[in-house]
């Protein structure tokens, strides 16, 4: 049973029983050494290993209990076999005590002497078998203890009652505690009292597989402020946290025991952080860092009744500078930027606590006076900022001036409603911008008439659909790694039969208005299919076709006329991806989640259009069929090595791989926003320096013959 044979050392200064041992052993497989002293058996046992000894007590010059002596300081792996003549029990005893196996008398019987031998041999094998084992358990264990330890999560096990009996080293990282002075405590320990009822599902979690609890959001306490400065907020860490229930089954039983909880927290600081940037950046203008439209609007929501309840005047004021274009062609972007920064200081000064300042647009504001007694309070904070504007500015050593004209809404008298008291602001604000002056006026009913183009414009679109006035433009998303085209976002077009060709922002926030953005959108649908079913029929090229959608479109029935539409054209649904903005998926989020599902079954991707300028959260995107993130081109224009924006297009690129998204940007214009991108991981682009939107058949020339890739093939594949 031994896969190689054992090693015998008999030692006797008796050269027959020498002669007459190996005769007996060797038959048996094993290979004998012979040492005819004490002396010559050490020298024998230094110079190689042997398994079994089998010693004479008695021998002139180092005797057996020396030769023992010899095996024990040397810790030699040998089991020593006493064949002696010495019958004494005193000499059993000691060379028992020096760890003797076996004591046989001499004269033996040889079957005795073999078996003895065997069995020592046997005890040997099993003995060795026994230490491999534990030392592949031990280092299974010790495999396992480190995957543990050096997890970058918190892993942890309670009892019945809640109290760690396990927790990994990682906590002292993140929380600053040792694992051996929470073992026994019980977790609420770890929870600030707010989280508390969420800690408990989660902690308290008895079930297993598919049902228990996964990544819930909670915070846990840090041991003290001086120990974890990188979070924001410095006394607690922002986890993710699964767990779930662990069972024995007893011997004898056949029914689980609940023995305790196991789980796993994962630091999500990071994200949180990257939440929070584009949080923020949702609802503030990144240049001023004054609130933006969505922020101003929230704001305004809730004034209005309340406002109501306490009967009080609300205003909205609408404020636009005069020569803010001259500056910024004058003096150059930059200088323009600082302008816009200075008049937010000033506006600023000039408000109360309360009051809401918003940036709306390049050069408007927006402002919220949520109570005033009188109307005349409101004329007076008009006067009072168009005083302060009226100072100049200085700019590069430089005296400017700006003038501004400021439009009023009050609540009630104007409008009771968000909207129309933002409409009726803006006519006043025109109003006096009309009459080429600055200073400030109150909204009036008679402004109205003069405003009626925002009538014809309903007509006009009607007509226009009658007689195809409308026209989609393509533009190329670029693969910039694989230099190919991946698909053509449809931009639509009118041409006016006065103005000339009119682009979608003068005429779609209109359409969606009085809902003629319905028809209009069925005829984009229908054009973009037959387009794009023509250039299949003449290209290999699998081109996607990206669509923009509005709000209202999709709150009408819109599903079965899509699936439709790709029918009757013979386009598969993963060809079509339709662009949404996520004003329009949260407008409606229960009814959107619904609709985008059917359409994601049936193939069709979805993108969020514009993303980062609405509002962003994670937890809804995580909850949609969402494919596809367009990065909105404000943040790649802005785009420089060292600043805030770089720190956003770097969140929504993390996570957009987090929810393993693919990214396009939009309007990339230069090489650098292009190198820049790629730098940070998006790789899909559209924008200028590939194309401007191209009429259809345009398009399709410039694709045949590689326009769009041509300076990127040197680049090669990635
Ligand atoms: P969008 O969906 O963000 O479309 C991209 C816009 O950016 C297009 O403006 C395009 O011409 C412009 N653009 C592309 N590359 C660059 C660049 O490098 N630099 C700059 N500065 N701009 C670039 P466009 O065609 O004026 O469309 C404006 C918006 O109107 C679109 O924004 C979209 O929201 C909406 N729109 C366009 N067509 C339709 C449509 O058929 N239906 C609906 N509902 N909305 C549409
Ligand atoms: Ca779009
Ligand atoms: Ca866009």
């Amino acid at each position: 049973m031994n896969e190689s044979p054992a090693r015998i050392l008999v030692a006797d200064d008796d050269p027959r029983m020498l002669d007459s041992l190996r005769e007996l052993i060797a038959p048996h497989g094993h290979e004998v050494g012979t040492a005819g002293s004490g002396a010559e058996a050490i020298a024998m046992l230094e110079r190689r290993h042997f398994d079994v000894l089998l010693l004479d007590l008695m021998m002139p010059g180092v005797n057996g209990l020396e030769v023992m002596d010899f095996v024990n300081k040397k810790g030699l792996d040998v089991s020593v076999i006493v064949v002696s003549g010495d019958t004494s029990v005193d000499s059993a005893i000691r060379s028992l005590r020096r760890g003797a196996h076996d004591y046989l008398r001499k004269p033996y019987a040889p079957e005795v002497l073999i078996r003895t031998l065997e069995n020592t041999l046997k005890k040997r094998m099993l003995e060795r078998e026994n230490r491999t084992i534990q030392g592949k358990l031990q280092q299974s264990e010790k495999l396992y203890r480190y995957m543990v330890n050096s997890s970058p999560d918190i892993i942890y096990m309670l009892d019945q009652k809640g109290r760690f009996t396990f927790i990994n080293a990682r906590i002292e990282k993140l929380l600053g505690y040792r694992p051996a002075e929470l073992i026994g405590q019980h977790y609420s320990m770890l929870v600030p009292s707010e989280d508390m009822e969420e800690a408990h599902y989660a902690f308290n979690e008895r079930r297993t597989g598919e049902r228990a609890s996964r990544n819930v959001e909670m915070r846990l306490k840090c041991r003290d402020r001086a120990r974890s400065p990188r979070h924001f907020d410095t006394n607690t860490l922002p986890i993710e946290l699964s767990a779930m229930g662990m069972y024995v089954v007893p011997e004898g039983s056949a029914n689980k025991h609940y023995v305790g909880t196991y789980g796993v927290a994962r630091d999500i600081t990071e994200r949180k952080h990257s939440e929070e940037i584009i949080r923020y950046q949702a609802f503030h203008d990144l240049l001023t860092g004054l609130p933006n439209r969505a922020l101003f609007k929230d704001r305004l929501k809730l004034a209005i009744p309340q406002a109501r309840r306490r009967d009080r005047l609300l205003a909205v004021m609408f404020l636009d500078l005069d020569r803010f274009k001259v500056v910024n062609d004058t003096l150059g972007h930059v200088r323009g930027d600082e302008l816009l920064q200075l008049v937010a200081t000033r506006l600023t000064g000039c408000m109360r606590e309360g009051d809401t300042i918003a940036r709306v647009g390049g050069d408007e504001f927006m402002i919220l006076i949520p109570h005033l007694k009188r109307r005349e309070d409101a004329a007076q904070t008009a006067r009072k900022i168009i005083g302060e504007l009226d100072r100049p500015f200085m700019l590069q050593g430089r005296e400017v001036f700006v003038s501004t004209s400021i439009g009023i809404a009050l609540c009630p008298d104007h409008g009771d409603n968000m909207d129309v008291l933002i409409r009726n602001a803006d006519i006043a604000m025109y109003h006096i911008k009309e009459q080429g002056r600055d200073g400030y006026e109150f909204f009036d009913e008679r402004m109205k008439v003069k405003f009626s183009h925002f009538l014809s414009l309903e007509t006009g679109i009607r007509k226009a659909l009658e007689e195809n006035r409308f026209e989609l433009r393509y533009q190329p998303l670029v693969d910039t790694s694989r230099a190919t085209v991946v698909g053509v976002e449809a931009l639509i077009r009118w041409h006016h039969p006065t103005r000339g060709m009119l682009a979608p922002a003068e005429f779609i926030p209109h359409a969606e208005e009085c809902g003629l953005i319905v028809p209009i959108g069925n005829w984009v649908l229908e054009q973009a299919c037959a387009d794009l079913k023509s250039w299949r029929e003449a290209s290999a090229q699998p081109l996607r076709l990206a669509i923009n959608l509005s709000a209202l479109q999709l709150a009408h029935d819109e599903v079965d006329s899509i699936t439709a539409m790709l029918a009757a054209h013979g386009i598969p649904g993963d060809a079509l991806e339709l662009e949404l903005t996520e004003n329009v998926i949260m407008k409606d989020i229960d009814n959107v989640v619904k609709k985008l599902n059917r359409l994601s079954k049936h193939g069709i991707r979805i993108a969020i259009d514009d993303f980062g300028t609405g509002y962003s959260s994670l937890s809804y995107l995580q909850k949609l069929p969402i494919h596809t993130i367009k990065i909105d081109r404000s943040f790649v224009n802005d785009m420089r090595s060292d600043n805030t924006q770089t720190s956003i297009v770097n969140a929504v690129i993390a996570m957009a791989r987090g929810l393993g998204m693919n990214l396009i940007a939009e309007g990339v214009e230069t090489s650098e926003q292009l190198a820049h991108l790629r730098a940070l991981g998006c790789e899909v682009m559209q924008g200028f320096l590939f194309s401007e939107p191209l009429p259809a058949h345009e398009l399709m020339e410039a694709l045949r013959r590689g326009d769009f890739v041509a300076g990127l093939s040197g680049r090669g594949a990635a």
